[in-house]
């Protein structure tokens, strides 16, 4: 990245830098892949680029049905433009179908279909390895106000019927996802971060009978391999949409 940008921020998968114009950030994807908060980290060449392509779709067919989101535009290879914001420490984890963290914190069966999506909401917090939080404790914290929980609830459940359907036309079956919001220059609501094979379980539809087959983070969570080749199809599945 061109050095007239300051880097403002750099979190596990992402930099943020300085814009122009004060009210913009330039998002730079990396290849760095982490899971498990950070013990496991590895490289990917060419993750970050597809993350970034693959957000950008996505933010973009969000847009078209009235998200709002910090995407502004893509930049080149793997950055884009985004409105600066202000994050709101917690992450909006949303479950169509129990895997993951859920089935090894209950006794829900791994695979289950919920009879609807469940919202679980974690503490952005590394140190405290991002717990899962209250409604109550939310509120004890002043992390936000009631109303704007609501609204943030609100709008999950509205990106994920955008998304599900998003994703059943090009073959994936939408399991889970985790958002971050934030409160743009005009103090609205925002939906941040990314939306990428990085924070979604994405399954292959396009499979003749049960197996799972995982295009997303898990191939590298569980070892699977081929991360690359994953993330890969998804993009060009995206870009065969048009
Ligand atoms: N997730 C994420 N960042 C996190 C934790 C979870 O993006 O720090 C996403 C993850 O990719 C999955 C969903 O949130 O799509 C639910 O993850 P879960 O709570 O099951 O955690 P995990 O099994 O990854 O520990």
């Amino acid at each position: 990245m061109n050095n007239k940008y300051e880097l403002i921020y750099e979190g596990k998968a992402k930099k943020v830098f300085s814009h122009q114009d004060e009210d913009k950030v330039i998002i730079e994807f990396k290849d760095d892949a982490t899971a498990f908060n950070a013990l496991k980290k590895a490289k990917f060449e060419g993750k970050g680029k597809l993350n970034c392509l693959i957000s950008a779709r996505i933010f973009e067919h969000l847009k078209q049905h009235n998200i709002p989101t910090h995407y502004l535009e893509l930049k080149n290879g793997n950055t884009m433009v985004a409105q600066k914001i202000k994050i709101i420490p917690l992450e909006i984890v949303l479950r169509n179908i129990a895997y993951g963290s859920l089935c090894k914190q209950t006794t829900i069966e791994s695979g289950t279909v919920l009879e609807k999506p469940l919202i679980d909401i974690y503490l952005k917090n590394d140190e405290l390895n991002d717990p899962l939080i209250t409604k109550d404790r939310i509120q004890l914290m002043k992390i936000l106000s009631s109303r704007d929980l609501d609204l943030i609830i609100d709008l999950t459940l509205k990106i994920n019927k955008i998304l599900k359907s998003f994703f059943k036309d090009i073959q994936l079956r939408l399991v889970d996802f985790k958002l971050e919001f934030g409160y743009d220059f005009n103090k609205n609501i925002v939906l941040g971060d990314e939306i990428s094979p990085d924070n979604c379980r994405l399954w292959d539809l396009n499979q003749k009978n049960d197996t799972i087959v995982s295009l997303d983070k898990d191939r590298f969570r569980n070892d699977l391999g081929g991360l690359i080749e994953a993330y890969s199809e998804i993009n060009q599945r995206i870009n065969e949409l048009i």
